[in-house]
């Protein structure tokens, strides 16, 4: 792919990332890597463990799903990629965002692990074989329970917005995940602030990762709290 690059800036083939992917990413209008992309994907694409720092609508799903779709073996059909998300919609924009990018890895089977949606045909997907699962904590601890899900393939596994996931009490179901999983897996942890308890799980579970910051896109101030309390018409 020649593409027309008159500023010089750097494209997603200059970080490494294989043309299947660049096709796919040419189609979606994805033309310049953002900033977490441009830092996360060549050191995700070398093999290190990453901590990104990074809020929704800064690139974040394909500064991970780009690097680790590269590395799955479409011929091994068991789960390679695991990615746990705090709520069942990111879950499913995740997974979407995935099936876009690897749109021409043929083969690919992409699953949705979400409490809420009948047990019936995640078992039935996973027993077909799938090679990325993108679930909530909940519901992987019982297809972990069940032995439905297999985790002794994982060699890519991501922590999407984690402090959401502690501020869900999700934490010690993701720790149970991490520890099911195999030691020698690559991990990227995203997460918008580094809470001590996210902290804790990065330094127990992260081997030697790279603190990849990009600017905040906050337009609050910290220590500004905001909430909603949705009155009907009469009490307002
Ligand atoms: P995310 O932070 O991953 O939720 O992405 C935010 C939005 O930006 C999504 O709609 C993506 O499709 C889009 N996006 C991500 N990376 C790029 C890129 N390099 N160029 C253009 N759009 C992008």
């Amino acid at each position: 792919m020649t593409s027309t690059n008159p500023e010089n800036t750097v494209t997603f083939a200059d970080l490494g990332i294989d043309a299947k992917l660049v096709s796919s990413l040419d189609k979606l209008g994805f033309e310049t890597p953002t900033p977490i992309q441009q830092l996360a994907i060549p050191r995700l694409l070398e093999g290190r463990d990453i901590i990104g720092q990074a809020q929704t609508g800064t690139g974040k799903t394909a500064a991970f799903g780009l690097p680790f779709l590269q590395k799955i073996d479409v011929k091994k059909k068991h789960p390679q990629l695991l990615v746990m998300a705090p709520t069942r919609e990111l879950a499913l924009q995740v997974c979407t965002a995935m099936e876009d990018y690897a749109s021409h890895m043929k083969g690919l089977e992409i699953l949705p692990v979400y409490g809420g949606q009948g047990m019936a045909v995640q078992l039935r997907q996973l027993k077909k074989g799938v090679h990325v699962v993108v679930g909530t904590p909940g519901r992987l601890i019982d297809h972990l329970d069940r032995k439905t899900l297999r985790l002794d393939g994982i060699r890519g596994l991501v922590l999407d917005e984690a402090d959401e996931m502690l501020r869900m009490g999700f934490v010690e179901d993701v720790e149970k995940i991490l520890e099911a999983s195999p030691e020698d897996r690559q991990t990227a942890l995203f997460s918008a602030t580094m809470p001590p308890r996210i902290q804790q799980v990065s330094e127990r579970f992260l081997h030697d990762p790279l603190v990849l910051k990009t600017k905040s896109k906050q337009t609050t101030g910290d220590t500004i709290e905001q909430f909603v309390l949705p009155v009907s018409g009469g009490k307002k």
